[in-house]
């Protein structure tokens, strides 16, 4: 057998990790060559709940399944890992602030980021679901500054999605008749999710649409509230927030990362910016790009119009007030 690649989940016992690892174990993600060891990292009072997956794990008996190991440690935990999947964090409490919520996350994050710049395989790729994923994977990062920038990655996979629905619903198409739309920005209620390069069917979907250059009716009205607000949807007609739908964007993402995006297509995924777009370099931001050789690069060249702009300018200015905050509680 080939050396397995090292998967390190977060969060392993949580509702999304149990949505994601056993597809992870199966090989429909890196491949039905390709084995897996899995590694578990719970904190302590959840460890003997995520050593109840492991359980349902070796009773799946993959083929492609090396092994899972269940850690409270992040420093055992991201020994030697190929892939790091963040998915664990501290959820928004009631009358908690945005600084409240970095500071718990930035205690997560900060140490998760030392230990994989202390241990992980040079090859190591992050993504980071937990929330708020962005300024999250920008904590990571920083805590592991020996790690290249473009292995720090955060998902707003599930939010292309999202939109690639809307767009394939609006024109009645199959989704799949539907390419190159781009979420840019932060994954909060700010992000943008844009229309204006994407293609239904081949032809502009602006013009399948009907969108005007201000972005004037269904975009601005129905499309763009839709996408941004979809987790709320969920949570108030299915009872409980997007589960499946947001473990398979992060295997989306995963897939594409380590096996390419489609020819002439792109998708959505948050990257340090190098300053493309005006998004100032360092920042975690979602961009349109490409996949290829296990390595994302952000699409160049794209025009953006007057209502585009104002928007990818107000998510990035919340990214960076999210960067600022985490700058004066020292978590950078
Ligand atoms: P989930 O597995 O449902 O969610 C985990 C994280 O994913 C949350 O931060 C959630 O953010 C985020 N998320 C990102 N995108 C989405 C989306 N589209 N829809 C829903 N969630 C999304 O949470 P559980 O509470 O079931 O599980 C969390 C687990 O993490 C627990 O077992 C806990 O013990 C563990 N944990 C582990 C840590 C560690 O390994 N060190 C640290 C902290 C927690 P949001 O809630 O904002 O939507």
């Amino acid at each position: 057998m080939t050396t397995p690649v090292r998967i390190t989940v977060t969060g392993a016992a949580g509702q999304i990790g149990y949505a994601l690892l056993f597809r992870l174990a199966s090989g429909e993600v890196l491949g039905p060559d390709v084995p897996v060891r899995l590694g578990l990292l719970e904190i302590p009072a959840a460890t003997r709940a995520a050593e109840g997956v492991a359980m349902e794990l070796d009773d799946c008996a993959f083929p492609l399944l090396d092994g899972v190991d269940v850690f409270d440690d992040p420093r055992a935990a991201f020994d030697g890992t190929n892939l790091a999947l963040l998915v664990g964090a501290r959820p928004r409490g009631p009358g908690m602030e945005r600084g409240d919520l970095l500071a718990a996350n930035g205690a997560i994050f900060g140490p998760q980021g030392e230990a994989i710049g202390a241990g992980a395989a040079d090859d190591v790729r992050v993504l980071v679901v937990g929330n708020p994923a962005n300024t999250n994977a920008l904590i990571t990062a920083a805590h592991a500054p020996d790690v290249p920038r473009d292995r720090f990655t955060a998902m707003t996979r599930l939010d292309h999605n999202r939109a690639l629905t809307q767009v394939a619903r609006r024109a009645d198409v199959p989704v799949g008749d539907v390419r190159r739309v781009t979420i840019w920005g932060n994954h909060s209620a700010t992000q943008y999710p844009d229309v204006f390069h994407a293609e239904i069917a081949g032809r502009p979907a602006a013009d399948v649409l009907h969108v005007p250059e201000d972005g004037a009716g269904w975009l601005t009205d129905d499309f763009v509230p839709t996408v941004a607000k979809r987790g709320a949807a969920i949570i108030e007609v299915r009872g409980g927030s997007s589960v499946a739908s947001a473990a398979n964007a992060a295997l989306d993402h995963v897939h594409d990362w380590y096996r390419g995006t489609p020819e002439g297509d792109w998708t959505s995924a948050g990257v340090v910016s190098d300053g493309s777009y005006g998004v100032p370099e360092g920042l975690v931001s979602s961009f349109p790009v490409t996949a290829r050789d296990g390595r994302f690069e952000i699409v160049q060249g794209l025009e953006l119009n007057a209502f585009s702009r104002a928007r990818l300018d107000a998510s990035v200015a919340e990214l960076a007030a999210e960067r600022d905050t985490a700058a004066s509680l020292a978590l950078l």
